[in-house]
């Protein structure tokens, strides 16, 4: 006889886990839902972010959809201003907690174990899970599915495992420790050396430069540039909503123009839809990453850029890249910004979301994963079967390059199409706060607000683009396979 019995068993309180129990929770009002998690708290990776992280997309659709984050309000200031402000870490760790304490807990039907690795399933279905400091097992009979919430097995600066040497006396920093450095104004460093071309080396950028260190004495290596989104375009509410559509617009007259995914990037860069930091440099890579016009300003200042591929080793005064090396001063902090975040190439685990006992929480609109997970919650209630369930939210591609992209955007529009011809479903995203568009457009429709205007366009250029999307997002998917088959590129 098992210690607990529930109908639900949800590997990891990160934000997917809990967007999928909090949809369950009120779609089938007779389930029990039981988390175990090896944090502390609920939140996942943001209990171990770096303290000036932030959301990079609008906290209005992120999160869980019975929740909204508290006071969502214009920057009047900074470089995100006229924009709707970001959720700082504290504040998504604080909106996680609140979700477990305030919403999933005392609704009688969840059960969280907290500091807890699950340890593996036997075959009548039980689940073994121990404690992490005590060490203690417990068993959990699951009576419907085991539910896999750590596909995305996101990775930050403060838990990553560093992937190259440090010889003794150089200073390698992780980007959470630079809010430190005021504490020892003796060891303030001559230099600072940014590792990684992702978002959280962007973060680290702006964050010096705001802090007042001249540019010049920064050097920053970046293996690969990245394509980035222009937040001014992905902005919720009614307000935004002829911006929202014009960009989608775009993407999709971008695919009718192009012989390639690169090409892609091209045309929605002359409209101002997607931006780089370098005008010389054609980017490799391509994350949805988020950022403003004022950031890319910023962070254009730094122009010791080193493109030499990613560092292998650091002795005192040089990186080293296999076999050549770049000198930089003696007196300099390296910030180590090449934890990965999302693994973009990994296909470990990737397939049909909805495996018999198993669901594994993937992407269905890439890269909306709480949206994601959300709606596959609605789809298990709902729908009778695994093959229409699949079916009907396949699962997007996490793919890595401009080259890639049209198949994950290929995916989301094929899904999209679905959707919107399937009544329930389409009623369900017109209430969902964590689809960047359903709501708006349900209140505007009521209202009747001239802006709805633009969705005339949308349609029809979907119409016109789609024998594009399909041509451009087919040959990416062979790209993305083949991509798969050779071994991970670098992702940062
Ligand atoms: C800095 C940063 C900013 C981001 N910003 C955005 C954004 O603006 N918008 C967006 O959509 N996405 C963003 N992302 C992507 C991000 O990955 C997701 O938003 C989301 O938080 C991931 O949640 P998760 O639940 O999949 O993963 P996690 O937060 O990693 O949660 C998984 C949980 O599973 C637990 N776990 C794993 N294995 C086990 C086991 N065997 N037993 C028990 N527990 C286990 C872990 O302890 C963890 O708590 C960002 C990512 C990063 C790193």
């Amino acid at each position: 006889m098992a210690d607990h019995t529930t109908d639900y068993l949800i590997i990891g309180a990160g934000a997917v886990g809990l967007a999928f129990a909090d949809t369950l929770l009120d779609e089938d009002p007779d389930c029990h839902i039981t988390f175990v998690d090896k944090h502390a708290k609920p939140g996942g990776h943001w209990n171990d972010a770096y303290s000036f992280v932030a959301l990079h997309q609008p906290s209005a659709f992120y999160g869980v959809n019975s929740m909204a984050f508290p006071g969502e309000q214009i920057d009047t200031h900074g470089p995100n201003q006229g924009l709707y402000a970001l959720a700082s870490g504290t504040e998504v760790s604080a909106y996680f907690e609140k979700v477990m304490n305030l919403r999933l807990l005392p609704s009688g039907r969840v059960a969280y174990h907290r500091l807890s690795e699950f340890k593996g399933r036997d075959d009548t279905g039980t689940a073994r899970i121990a404690g992490v400091l005590s060490g203690t097992e417990q068993t959990i009979a699951v009576r419907r599915k085991l539910v896999d919430a750590t596909f995305y097995q996101t990775s930050v600066p403060s838990t990553h495992k560093r992937g190259f040497a440090v010889d003794e006396g150089v200073r390698v920093a992780a980007s959470g420790e630079l809010p430190e450095l005021w504490k020892a104004p003796a060891s303030i460093p001559e230099h600072f050396v940014i590792l990684g071309g992702g978002k959280t080396a962007m973060d680290a950028g702006v964050w010096l430069i705001e802090g007042g260190v001249d540019p010049d004495r920064i050097h920053w290596v970046r293996p690969r540039d990245s394509w980035l989104n222009n937040r001014k375009f992905i902005q919720p509410g009614e307000d935004f909503i002829e911006a929202t559509i014009a960009n989608q617009i775009a993407h999709l007259e971008a695919f009718r123009q192009s012989q390639s995914g690169e090409e892609v990037f091209e045309h929605l860069e002359r409209g101002g839809h997607m931006l780089r930091i370098d005008p010389d440099v054609t980017p490799e890579m391509y994350h949805y990453a988020v950022i403003s016009e004022g950031e890319i300003a910023l962070l254009r200042q730094i122009r010791q850029v080193i493109r030499m591929g990613r560092v292998t080793s650091i002795t005192p005064g040089a990186l080293h890249f296999g076999e050549q090396s770049h000198a930089v001063p003696q007196n300099t902090l390296f910030i180590d910004c090449t934890a990965r975040a999302v693994p973009f190439t990994a296909a470990a685990n990737s397939g049909p979301q909805f495996r018999g006992d198993t669901i594994v929480l993937q992407p269905v609109h890439v890269p909306l994963v709480t949206f994601s997970a959300a709606l596959t919650a609605f789809l298990e209630v709902h729908y009778p079967d695994d093959a229409t369930r699949n079916q009907i939210a396949r699962t997007g591609a996490l793919t890595d390059t401009p080259a890639t992209f049209p198949y994950a955007f290929m995916m989301n529009l094929m899904n999209r199409g679905t959707w919107s011809q399937t009544p329930e479903i389409a009623a369900w995203l017109a209430k969902s706060r964590l689809d960047p568009t359903g709501p708006t457009v349900a209140r505007m429709i009521a209202a009747g607000d001239p802006r709805l205007s633009a969705l005339g366009g949308f349609r029809k250029a979907v119409m016109e683009a789609m024998p594009d999307v399909i041509r451009l997002g087919m040959a990416a998917k062979a790209l993305h396979e083949a991509g798969l088959q050779t071994g991970a590129r670098p992702t940062n």
